[in-house]
């Protein structure tokens, strides 16, 4: 028997989740297939939800009970861009110094509605903006497709689509083919149909954002006290400074009920350019993250809080990825998988893009069946609904021009901060940690719960090819530790920073010299030579399946779902 429906969704994210919500509850016979064993247990963002967008598109349009029913956080009510210089004082641990010793360094707050924020925000606020957590937030939402009828099946992987001559006719996942009229795309940044459609190539470096997060405990009164915060109120605070090393993003703050979320959010291929430029400096995207947290500015709202969780995932740079043909004849793509995200200054915008545009595909669905047309002619009415979103992009197209060019993360940034910043004093006591980035990491994961699939791993590595490349910048950028390379004589690394200070010390020591001197430039080659010739390793069992090995190391290294739930679960992401 055939298992044939009106509508196929994949992905139970917001994009997946809107589209089969606004079906189901207009009595469309509808499937959600989601790979995890619970709706968001795999994701992760920031996370700040704005409620409200183009009108009839956001998610109090979808769901107006939202505020008083979702497992929200809390109402943000501030919105902050803080620019931050480092603590100035020489050597190579910037927060950690020899001796305890009072330091300077700059800061420029840039709050929302202030002359200065005409210039580098966007209008955030819309009234009805939370901060959420995606582990409790998706989990409500795919309920709420299950209250109006739509059924959410999870645990499934979509591996493939199925076609009738040129049309999408439904899905292949880890058990079983389903069948559609519609087949609707929502599975996020690491999308393998979009590909299978013929819509795109693997992403690109360039094409994508790196994010990786931390979660800490501290308690609902305190952070009230510490953000100066009445109780469901929230703030979100978006962060730059030199802790970046070059790559081009920024850190953000924010505040839960009783965690605070702090993250980066860079641009991949400025990552891998500033960890090859600046070997001695950047090792993993761990090592920006750690050093935005031990800022002083930063430091200090997180000062006796638990470290609860570390996740990563990445984000479409939607200017450089948005699908010019988001269809073909039975497919429609939304959300991530789309590249419908926006990062503007302070702002990081993709849920409710995803939630919009799960929206229009379900109208679009409405109209091609009013039709019994379910051919790219007719699902063309979906790019005029998309319009008001390609304006968004080609807008931040343009913001990004400054925004992430590099005279504003280079002397541009500086020369603003000498002008307008204050200066803040500090003392910083020295508490340099020489543990590498194995271990490091391994503290973290630690904290997340594996179910680890010991038939199947979902990432494949063609060790050939993967050994021949120069610099295989998916080790040292791959945030946990699946990835290692094993440099024959020195020992297994993570991080290529860690390889240049084993370098630098063996070198120091053989030749019976104190400091660094003209030692650093020769460890740097040697670290190359080394990479060069290292052999890659790799261990699925910690993945949180980001993508961006896949990003960089495509064609060596190919990238698939998870099959039957298996991987990491977050619980604050
Ligand atoms: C660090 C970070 C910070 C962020 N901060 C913010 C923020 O503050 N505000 C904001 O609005 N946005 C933020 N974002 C972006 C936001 O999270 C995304 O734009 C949004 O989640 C996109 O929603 P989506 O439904 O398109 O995709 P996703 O949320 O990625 O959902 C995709 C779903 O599909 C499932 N899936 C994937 N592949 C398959 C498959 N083959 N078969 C079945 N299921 C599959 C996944 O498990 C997942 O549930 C942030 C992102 C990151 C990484
Ligand atoms: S192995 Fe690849 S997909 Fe998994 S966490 Fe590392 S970089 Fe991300």
């Amino acid at each position: 028997m055939v298992d044939k429906h009106d509508v196929i969704v994949v992905g139970a994210g917001p994009g997946g989740c809107a589209a089969a919500y606004y079906l189901a509850k207009r009595g469309y016979d509808v499937v959600l297939l989601e790979k995890a064993k619970v709706p968001g247990q795999r994701n992760v963002t920031g996370g700040v939800l704005y409620g409200s967008y183009i009108p009839g598109y956001g998610l109090i349009d979808l769901i107006p009970e939202f505020e008083s029913e979702a497992p929200l956080e809390r109402r943000v009510v501030r919105y902050r861009l803080a620019m931050i210089s480092s603590p100035s004082y020489p050597g190579e641990y910037r927060y950690r110094s020899v001796s305890p010793d009072a330091r300077s360094y700059r800061v420029l707050e840039i709050t929302e509605g202030s002359l200065l924020d005409r210039f580098v925000h966007r209008r955030i606020s819309t009234g009805h903006d939370y901060t959420v957590i995606r582990a409790k937030f998706d989990r409500w939402l795919s309920r709420k497709v299950e209250e109006v009828g739509g059924i959410v099946v999870t645990a499934t992987a979509v591996e493939d689509l199925v076609f009738e001559g040129d049309r999408v006719v439904g899905v292949r996942t880890d058990r079983e083919e389903l069948y559609a009229d519609l087949v609707i795309d929502a599975s996020g940044v690491t999308s393998k149909l979009v590909i299978k459609a013929g819509l795109r190539g693997p992403l690109q470096p360039w094409q994508v954002y790196h994010g990786v997060k931390q979660v800490y405990q501290l308690g609902e009164e305190e952070i009230n006290r510490r953000f100066g915060l009445k109780s469901g109120e929230g703030v979100a605070i978006a962060v730059m400074g030199d802790f970046l090393h070059g790559a081009i993003g920024g850190g953000f703050i924010y505040t839960n009920k009783d965690t605070i979320s702090v993250g980066i959010v860079v641009s991949i291929d400025s990552m891998i350019n500033s960890m090859r430029k600046e070997v001695d400096k950047m090792g993993k995207p761990l090592d920006i993250l750690e050093e935005m947290v031990s800022h002083p500015y930063v430091s200090r709202y997180l000062e006796g809080a638990k470290l609860v969780e570390y996740s990563a995932h990445n984000i479409p740079k939607g200017y450089k990825t948005m699908l010019e043909k988001p269809l073909r004849s039975g497919f429609l793509v939304v959300g991530d998988a789309l590249g419908a995200f926006v990062k503007i200054g302070g702002l990081i915008d993709g849920m409710r893009r995803a939630i919009a545009t799960g929206i229009m595909a379900a109208q679009t669905y409405i109209y091609a069946r009013k039709h019994h047309d379910f051919s790219e002619k007719t699902l063309a009415v979906y790019l005029d609904l998309l319009e008001p979103i390609y304006r968004d992009i080609r807008r931040s197209a343009r913001n990004s021009l400054l925004s992430e060019s590099r005279l504003l993360y280079g002397p541009g940034y500086r020369l603003i901060l000498r002008l307008l910043g204050r200066s803040e004093t500090t003392i910083i006591n020295n508490q340099a940690v020489e543990r590498d980035a194995i271990q490091r990491i391994q503290e973290r994961t630690g904290l997340l719960v594996y179910e680890e699939d010991r038939v199947y791993s979902h990432i494949r590595v063609d060790y050939e090819r993967a050994n021949r490349d120069p610099y295989k910048l998916w080790v040292p950028a791959c945030p946990v530790n699946c990835y290692t390379i094993s440099v024959p004589g020195k020992g297994i690394f993570a991080s290529y920073r860690d390889l240049y200070r084993y370098n630098l010390e063996m070198l120091r020591r053989s030749k019976g010299l104190k400091g660094n001197g003209s030692l650093a430039s020769e460890a740097i080659r040697e670290t190359w030579r080394d990479v060069a010739r290292a052999e890659v390793r790799f261990d699925h069992v910690a993945c949180v399946s980001c993508g961006t090995c896949w990003v960089i190391g495509h064609p060596a290294i190919e990238f698939n779902p998870e099959r039957g739930g298996h991987g990491v679960k977050f619980r604050y992401s």
